[in-house]
């Protein structure tokens, strides 16, 4: 096949297409008006938003998620093979983002499950990190908890929701730490690794 000519004189290079996506900012920046009064903001990107108009403040706080550590029998790690952005075709770990109203315990028995299909028998927290989620052109600030846990047997897994493409069992070298998705799993897994 040809390969089609770039030509640095085409008027076209100006244009912006829909195929280059505006670089990610923090959600913070969407905030254009006041939630309690609808006035315009004097200054966006601010956190807490501060309305001048009608006094009201938001602070834009982490969310929280969560993240699993396991083994089988052989001491290997899980790792799972994200199908999807942020970080799709690189190492992840079971979990994600815990609801409203749910303990970090509860998100992770249904996260683990949704995606997975694994049952957890136990689990002890390990640590936190804080990780920045980029989702649909905005940075949402993360506060990642990381649990150790046991399973009631791997038999069961499979994918479950469509948010993996697969996993893998092994002992983490520099060439996994490397190809995980989030710098705050690979901080975890650090650590995991170094209280064995
Ligand atoms: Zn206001």
């Amino acid at each position: 096949m040809a390969k089609k000519k770039a030509t640095s004189s085409s008027p076209a290079r100006n244009l912006v297409t829909t195929s280059e996506t505006p670089k990610p900012r923090p959600v913070r920046q969407a905030w254009k008006f006041c939630p309690r009064c609808g006035v315009a903001a004097a200054k966006t990107g601010k956190n807490p938003f501060h309305c001048e108009a009608c006094g009201h403040t938001h602070f834009f706080g982490p969310v929280s998620a969560v993240g699993a550590i396991t083994t089988d029998s052989e001491g290997r790690v899980l790792f799972l093979i994200r199908a999807k952005d942020p970080g799709k075709g690189k190492y992840g770990l079971p979990g994600g983002f815990v609801d409203a109203g749910e303990t970090a315990e509860d998100a992770l028995h249904r996260e683990v499950f949704e995606e997975i299909r694994l049952k957890i028998k136990a689990m002890s927290y390990l640590c936190s990190f804080p990780n920045e989620y980029v989702y649909q052109g905005f940075i949402l600030p993360v506060t990642d908890m990381f649990f150790v846990m046991e399973v009631e047997t791997f038999d069961a897994i499979e994918s479950g929701d469509g948010e993996i493409h697969g996993w893998h069992f092994c002992h983490p070298g520099r060439k996994e730490l490397k190809n995980m998705a989030f710098e705050s799993n690979r901080r975890a897994m650090e650590l995991f690794l170094k209280s064995r």
